[in-house]
């Protein structure tokens, strides 16, 4: 594995805020002020008639709000900056672009994801591969490690699937994504793989987050089901803490008390993760609605909100899918769906590379 260890940012002076409890006696402000004088940091007391606040100086590696907020009289503790840092607009000022070989994703251009749930045979993804990318795809999916529910589920076809991926990603000159579900994987993903994809079950697996942090390959990291765009962040923050700043976020639904569909598509993270990072975020609408009837409209209404791409489940032939055949589309519905998708990225003055 190719080690990629780039250099931490230098620390950086951090602030944070405490808000005191309504009357705070001297002996309670003067015993917070031991307590942040012992922790290192330096401490700005600004006294009003009810509440008193104190500023906190200290190294952003080093200043937590936990140990602050656990001190007798403390309301409060308040970071001034996001908790994540590498991932945050604040840091990097420019949307990052991500690329796999000549396909860019993010900064206007979209990455268009699409394949099967998982590799099945060699047969069948060259089938999907040469119909999706006549439609405009530019990258190439198939899962050859499985996340299955049930452990009597198909697991896929572990490497003899990374072999058929990659020999068929370039058959037709895409780039390919699979998915690596735990660290003693990551080597032989690898081999394969043009991207590293973290499934939504993992994304707080925090040693893969660290494993795949010191990888030289981008990763493709999907949103879990409970978790917020916090933890996203935080996520793809593990990351880039490792070394690696390659980092393409995925939404693709969180779950919710509807049952109509398989996940709640939460469209406002596309806008939500933009103002907050500068990584690019790819919608998943196969996974988050598990309809191929709904999945077009979610589709346009990514690209619509600013998504650097959509990513979609094709199979040839849904009723025999080993793995997610019911949200497949057919290779003539992701044609149509695409058809209008290039029409909406030139509205929105995106391009899709080839
Ligand atoms: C997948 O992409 O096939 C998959 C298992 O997705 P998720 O991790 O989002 O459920
Ligand atoms: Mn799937």
């Amino acid at each position: 594995m190719v080690l990629n260890r780039a250099a931490h940012p230098r620390a950086r002076n951090e602030k944070m805020i405490i808000v005191l409890k309504p009357h705070s006696t001297k002996e309670q402000i003067d015993h917070i002020l031991e307590r942040i004088e012992e922790l290192g940091f330096k401490a700005h007391v600004s006294q009003g008639e009810l509440r008193t606040i104190i500023g906190v100086i200290g190294d952003e590696n080093k200043l937590q709000a936990e140990p602050l907020a656990a001190i007798p009289g403390v309301e409060q503790v308040l970071p001034i900056l996001k908790p994540f840092k590498l991932a945050s607009r604040e840091f990097h000022e420019n949307d990052s672009v991500i690329k796999l070989n000549g396909v860019r994703i993010g900064g206007g251009a979209l990455g268009m994801i699409a394949g099967p749930c998982a590799v099945e045979s060699e047969e069948i993804l060259d089938e999907i591969a040469r119909k999706v990318k006549a439609a405009g795809a530019n990258i190439l999916r198939g899962g050859a490690f499985k996340p299955r529910t049930s452990p009597y589920s198909f697991q896929g076809l572990g490497e003899e699937g990374l072999k058929i991926l990659r020999a068929v990603g370039d058959r037709y000159q895409m780039p390919v994504v699979t998915e690596v579900m735990n660290p003693r994987q990551i080597d032989l993903v690898c081999q394969y793989a043009d991207m590293l994809q973290i499934g939504a079950r993992n994304m707080q697996n925090f040693d893969l987050l660290k494993e795949v942090g010191q990888t030289n390959k981008p990763v493709f990291l999907k949103r879990a089901m409970s978790a917020t765009v916090k933890d996203l962040l935080m996520s793809a923050e593990y990351i880039m803490a490792a070394g690696n700043h390659q980092v393409v976020l995925c939404e693709r639904g969180v779950r919710s008390f509807e049952d109509s569909t398989r996940n709640m598509l939460d469209m406002s993270a596309v806008p939500n993760v933009k103002v907050q990072s500068h990584l690019p975020i790819i919608v998943d609408p196969s996974h988050a609605t598990g309809r191929p009837d709904l999945i077009p409209a979610m589709a346009r209404a990514a690209v619509a909100a600013g998504a650097d791409g959509v990513h979609i489940e094709v199979h040839s032939c849904p009723e025999k899918a080993l793995s997610d055949g019911p949200q497949a589309l057919l290779p003539d519905q992701y044609a149509s769906l695409m058809t209008e998708l290039k029409q909406l990225a030139e509205v929105m003055h995106r391009v899709i590379d080839h």
